[in-house]
């Protein structure tokens, strides 16, 4: 039985106060499904999280890192920083950075490496622009991003791997990939982690899906046999929506 994780990306939203409050929030509301769940504050909103989180089953994740271990990088931070606040995973090759920073898979696979160097888990996010569904490329390019930051790995390495299919014209869009493209496309990425590492391996790899899910339709999303769970943007902000999508398994 593979993981159903939801995992909130709470982006550049939240300051201290109001990671604070939001936090109180989402301690106050029963969670009735078996997702893992975990939530992404900003850098300097994670010590406080992981403290104030810690006596519940919330895990706090960060949404970023740099592939050095230190050095003259000036604005960035490393892994083991990450570490000693007491985060063991992080998101990897969200859109909004591809775009906005141009981190590049190449960059990424860096990256990838030297989480899994410091014992982290990555959420590695993926997914085609509205031009490649349109020219039907779609497969294509998620295939390439897959391969050109994972498939360097060792097979034992995907322990500490989740995918997040993200398609990009649905994310913070309204737009969201119906429920029959999410299986299609979850469908294939195991196929092309089969065709690389094995069935075995391919089945066992949780696959979240991120775009615009909201409480109204995750349960539909997660209802399909390939997604294992969602990566939530804007949702995230709002403790009860977040938890309607936690408990939508
Ligand atoms: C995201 O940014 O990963 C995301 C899925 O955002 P939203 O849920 O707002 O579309």
């Amino acid at each position: 039985m593979r993981q159903q994780i939801v995992a909130g990306n709470w982006k550049m939203n939240n300051d201290l106060s109001q990671t604070e409050s939001l936090i109180s929030e989402l301690k106050n509301i029963k969670k009735t499904s078996n997702a893992e769940v975990m939530v992404a504050p900003t850098f300097t909103n994670l010590l406080t999280a992981v403290k104030a989180l810690k006596t519940v089953d919330i895990e706090v994740i960060a949404q970023n890192m740099h592939f050095a271990e230190n050095g003259a990088y000036t604005g960035e931070i490393s892994a083991a920083m990450l570490k000693s606040v007491g985060i063991n995973t992080v998101i990897l090759g969200h859109s909004e950075r591809r775009a906005y920073f141009n981190e590049t898979d190449d960059m990424l696979a860096k990256k990838v490496d030297a989480a899994l160097a410091n014992n982290m888990r990555v959420i590695f996010c993926f997914g085609e622009e509205l031009a490649d569904r349109k020219s039907g490329n779609h497969e294509h390019i998620v295939e390439s991003q897959i391969k050109n930051a994972l498939f360097h790995l060792d097979a034992s390495a995907f322990k500490n791997i989740v995918l997040a299919y993200e398609p990009v014209w649905a994310i913070g869009t309204g737009e969201t990939a119906s429920p029959e493209q999410a299986q299609d496309m979850h469908a294939f990425i195991r196929k092309t982690l089969s065709n690389k590492y094995g069935n075995a391996l391919a089945n066992s790899v949780s696959i979240l899906y991120g775009g615009s899910v909201k409480p109204n339709n995750a349960q539909e999303i997660f209802s399909k046999p390939d997604v294992d769970g969602g990566l939530i943007g804007g949702a995230a902000l709002n403790a009860t929506d977040f938890f309607a999508i936690v408990n939508a398994f």
